[in-house]
């Protein structure tokens, strides 16, 4: 099984701690922590995923955010050295977000403007 992971999730997915769009986006991205700990492959994508699949703000197939949301996705993907489309194995990216994205202090120059940023600091 191959997950869809829009990049900027790969940020999202560190500081998750049950806060969300609604109670269906909040338990699908349990879920999703969880499928996400057996280290499966994904494929990095700069659109809808299967984390948008369960959020209120996805208006069929599109984010309504989509430019802000997909300008993260391409940033972290510069950042880390991959590509979109590119498929790899789950853990592969986390350790590169974390190292290239987190650790380094450049995660708010991302997405310092979400509205959930004061949850991530
Ligand atoms: S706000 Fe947009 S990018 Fe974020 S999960 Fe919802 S649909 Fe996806």
């Amino acid at each position: 099984m191959e997950y869809r992971i829009r990049a900027h999730h790969g940020m999202c997915f560190s500081f998750f701690q049950g806060k969300g769009y609604s109670g269906e986006f909040t338990e699908n991205m349990w879920k999703m922590k969880e499928r996400l700990a057996q280290n499966p492959k994904v494929a990095l994508v700069c659109g809808t995923d299967d984390v948008c699949a369960h959020c209120p703000n996805n208006q069929e197939g599109v984010c309504n955010s989509s430019d802000k949301v997909e300008a993260y996705d391409r940033q972290v993907l510069a950042l880390c050295g991959l590509s979109e489309n590119e498929s790899l194995y789950w853990d592969a990216f986390a350790t590169l977000v974390q190292r290239q994205i987190i650790a380094s202090g450049r995660r708010e120059s991302i997405c310092g403007d979400c509205e959930w940023n004061e949850l991530c600091r």
